[in-house]
């Protein structure tokens, strides 16, 4: 991605009061979440390709952090259901988004809600880790990269029964698989300081 496109989406974020920073590397990133991890910090994160490819999960796992580990193994349906409750009272909330605008809004879609309710409202801080692949001009494109790219191939991954998972397409389906029940918009924040756009270079997620 140019260097122009990132400065004006950075730009553009600012003025919805969010900052971003741009990390070319993989690496500077990872140094970036080795130098924030204070001990003790409670950790939650949304379900993410994106974090797991740059490992940022097992990153968390290592750490002299509380994870509230989603993946961890044998975790029961109830135990999963508290750690989402938990995500709210967490000092730092992770997630990977599903498209982001050069005129500064996040785009996100969600299945049950768990991922894009803590980003919008309750962790004291919120980090949306963004590969320069999620970048659009604008709402039309945002919402075009999710019907055709985005959801189809999660809701593959996830092995809904969804007509999409056929067609590679979104079909507008009525399905009681459905993944697109929850769209969100974020564009503004009251505390300038809580939630910040990490900008990789490169393909990360889908
Ligand atoms: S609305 Fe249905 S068909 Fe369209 S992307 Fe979502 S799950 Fe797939």
């Amino acid at each position: 991605m140019n260097k122009e496109t990132i400065e004006q989406l950075i730009k553009s974020l600012k003025k919805n009061r969010i900052e971003a920073i741009h990390f070319p590397s993989k690496k500077e990133l990872v140094d970036y979440f080795i130098d924030n991890l204070k001990p003790n910090l409670t950790v939650g994160t949304g379900d993410s390709l994106t974090l797991e490819q740059i490992g940022l999960f097992d990153l968390l796992r290592k750490s002299n952090i509380n994870f509230l580990d989603k993946y961890k193994k044998d975790i029961t349906k109830a135990e999963k259901a508290k750690l989402y409750r938990d995500n709210f009272s967490s000092d730092i909330f992770l997630s990977g988004i599903n498209a982001i605008t050069l005129e500064g809004k996040i785009f996100n879609l969600d299945g049950n809600g768990s991922r894009v309710a803590p980003i919008i409202y309750g962790p004291k801080k919120v980090l949306l880790i963004c590969g320069t692949n999620k970048i659009v001009q604008n709402d039309d494109e945002a919402i075009s990269r999710i019907k055709n790219i985005a959801a189809p191939i999660d809701a593959k991954r996830l092995n809904k029964k969804t007509p999409c998972t056929k067609t590679g397409k979104c079909e507008d389906c009525k399905s009681p698989d459905k993944i697109c029940n929850y769209y969100t918009i974020i564009q503004g924040q009251f505390d300038q300081e809580r939630i910040k756009v990490l900008l990789l270079d490169g393909e990360y997620g889908f």
